[in-house]
């Protein structure tokens, strides 16, 4: 199909996406185009202009910010997964982002554009909230940083106004203690269920723990009952096992064509417990 009218725009720097965001409310901006080009297409959006983040400089590169990794929004999902600082600094990411769709998807998807999308079933939502990250948002009015609890708000809906620009996703590195699993019909398929979780331990005992499930459930969260199963325990199967019981338990999960909600929380159980039991290993 083809896109409705529209009008096109490239600006060279981010103060001018912004200006052009501000001036018109039903601008957009474009970033991969890998989810916003089939709502074009299916007219299930229709913005008056697109602002193509593509030639503004300086929105694609991963550095180390002292305990951080700081990633540009439009920094490439492939680009992300194949970052030799990201497989030593967030290992997290590299198996999270490689569950992303397939090459030709991650070579143009942005981690940006995944965040601003606020799909539930997005891989880098759910690593930014397991690992208690932010987004850094710039307009007219100035920047800010948005905690990733303070980002999602339900499907496909997120905290950042219409005016403002994604530039920066802040992420605190982290070698141990953390897993991700995912279970999909297929590889490169969205996720039926995903889950990350990222535990502190001292002694063998966890004394924090950040347990989330994306895709099963309506929005991305946090899982307090189950993150309450580990917490003050030794991470041994029996807490593990406690963990997934708990999610499957406190979740409300999505029932559709490649599901039912008894299937959801079926697989959220089993990959809790995996997931725990890994990042249990991992010290
Ligand atoms: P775009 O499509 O350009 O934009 C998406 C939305 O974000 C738009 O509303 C846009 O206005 C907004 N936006 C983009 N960048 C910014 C910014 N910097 N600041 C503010 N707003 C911004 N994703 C997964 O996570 N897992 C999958 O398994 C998966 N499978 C896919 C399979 C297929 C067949 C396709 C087509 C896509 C799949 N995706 C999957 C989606 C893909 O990851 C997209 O790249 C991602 O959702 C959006 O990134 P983008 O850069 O393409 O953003």
């Amino acid at each position: 199909m083809k896109l409705p009218p529209l009008r096109y725009v490239a600006p060279r720097t981010v103060e001018e996406a912004c200006a052009l965001l501000d001036a018109d409310e039903d601008a957009k901006i474009i970033a991969g185009g890998q989810s916003l080009m089939p709502l074009l297409a299916m007219r299930l959006a229709m913005p008056s202009t697109l602002v193509d983040l593509g030639r503004a400089p300086d929105l694609g590169r991963i550095e180390e910010a002292g305990e951080y990794l700081r990633i540009g929004a439009m920094t490439t999902h492939e680009r992300v997964i194949t970052s030799p600082l990201v497989r030593d600094r967030l290992p997290l990411l590299v198996d999270a982002g490689r569950n992303i769709a397939h090459v030709q998807i991650r070579s143009r998807g942005t981690i940006g554009g995944s965040i601003a999308h606020g799909d539930n079933a997005g891989e880098w939502p759910l690593a930014l909230l397991t690992l208690g990250g932010s987004v850094e948002v710039q307009s007219v009015r100035g920047r800010r940083l948005i905690p990733a609890e303070e980002l999602f708000l339900g499907p496909y809906m997120t905290s950042i106004q219409s005016d403002e620009v994604l530039t920066h996703v802040w992420l605190p590195t982290r070698t141990s203690g953390w897993s991700f699993h995912e279970a999909a019909r297929r590889a490169g398929d969205y996720g039926l269920a995903l889950v990350g979780v990222c535990l502190d331990l001292a002694a063998g005992t966890c004394t924090a723990a950040t347990l989330v499930v994306g895709a099963a459930a309506g929005t991305v969260q946090r899982v307090t009952a189950a993150e309450d199963a580990i917490v003050g325990s030794e991470v041994d199967a029996r807490a593990a096992r406690s963990a997934g019981e708990a999610a499957a338990a406190s979740l409300s999960f999505i029932s559709d064509i490649h599901g039912t909600r008894e299937y959801r929380a079926h697989l959220v159980a089993g990959l809790v417990e995996r997931a725990v039991v890994e990042a249990g290993g991992r010290r």
